[in-house]
């Protein structure tokens, strides 16, 4: 019987269906230092992680037994991909499977900056009974996303289902990615059965800024170490423009992201992720305009799910293959 430990978890659905298969699943976490340990003595031959668990090159070479290490999720940041390729060891992850949930938490962040709720939320909670006529007022002036126009930055997969969801909202959609020319995306509405196409031919950076009232970066991280919206790029943006990061950390230069807050240059900031993580800075977590998250761009029911499953199957087919 082939043993897996998933160390940071696994859906009830996946495990399910890797244990039907013949799989043993442990779930029990063990601290980074006592990994190599437990994967040794407990003879695991997969190792299945999400973020929280580092697979460095030294784990992996104390731990000759592994075979396949398993990334329930998209970046694959926290894995040694070099070392696991030299040295035989197949790395899996589950692309797809969070896409929708990254996207809708664009929408939560849209949605709430635009009402001020981040900021309505939290006073209402101290001054709601007392300076209700003041905080009415100080929240006043909110926007409406619909007639705007979304700049996507990064049109893979999270990028096409945040213009999908953009264009059922009314919004227009342009995108940047020199990857990928053009892309159909496709405006689902269940209820009139219908399925409505639209193609979007991308444009170079600086004009998805210029026209976007909203921007939304869906990157695979920093490129060449270096943010994608720093301070060049804020300045070729219209004035009030929002900013919304639930890629990766650092893709946003945070400090010039302040400056333009405090400049009214940018209206306001949704962040899931931060260059600091597990600890943002201060200046970004009380600042009113920011609405925030502890990157949970993947942490729904229904993503998880998928993910598990994903991942079950994959794991079942690598050993059917083996
Ligand atoms: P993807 O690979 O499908 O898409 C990324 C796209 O970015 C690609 O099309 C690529 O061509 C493009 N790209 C690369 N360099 C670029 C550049 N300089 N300018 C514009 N585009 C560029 O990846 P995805 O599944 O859409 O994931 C996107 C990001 O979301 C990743 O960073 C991933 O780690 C992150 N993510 C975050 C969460 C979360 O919890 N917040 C969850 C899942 C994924």
């Amino acid at each position: 019987m082939k043993r897996i430990l998933a160390n940071d978890g696994i859906d009830a659905a996946g495990k399910a269906m890797l244990e039907k298969a013949g799989f043993f699943v442990e779930t029990t976490k063990a601290a980074d230092n006592h990994l190599a340990e437990t994967i040794n003595n407990e003879n695991f031959d997969v190792l299945l992680v999400r973020s929280a668990t580092k697979v460095t090159a030294n784990l992996m070479q104390a731990c000759p037994r592994l075979k396949l290490v398993g990334r329930a999720g998209v970046g694959l940041d926290n894995i040694d991909l070099t070392y696991a390729a030299a040295n035989d060891i197949k790395v899996v992850n589950t692309p797809a499977a969070s896409s929708q949930s990254v996207a809708e938490l664009v929408f939560a962040h849209l949605f709430s900056g635009a009402r001020f709720l981040q900021d309505a939320n939290f006073r209402m909670r101290t001054e709601g009974d007392t300076k209700f006529a003041a905080l009415k007022k100080a929240y006043s002036a909110g926007i409406e996303l619909q007639g705007k126009t979304i700049g996507i930055v990064g049109f893979g997969r999270i990028g096409q289902a945040v213009g999908s969801m953009a264009l059922g909202l009314g919004m227009t959609v342009v995108a940047s990615d020199p990857y990928i020319q053009e892309a159909t995306l496709h405006v689902h509405i269940p209820q009139a059965k219908a399925d409505i196409p639209v193609n979007i031919k991308t444009e170079p950076l600086e004009m998805v800024i210029r026209k976007a009232d909203f921007i939304t970066l869906h990157v695979p991280g920093k490129i060449n170490g270096k943010a994608v919206i720093g301070a060049t790029e804020i300045k070729h943006m219209q004035t009030g423009t929002v900013l919304i990061n639930a890629s990766r950390g650092g893709v946003i230069d945070e400090d010039a992201l302040l400056v333009a807050l405090d400049q009214g240059k940018i209206r306001f900031a949704g962040l899931d992720v931060f260059e600091n993580e597990p600890t943002p800075r201060t200046e970004l977590l009380t600042h009113p305009a920011i609405s925030l998250s502890p990157h949970i761009g993947a942490s729904t029911n229904e993503a998880q799910e998928r993910i598990g499953l994903e991942m079950a199957n994959a794991i079942i087919g690598f050993f059917k293959e083996d």
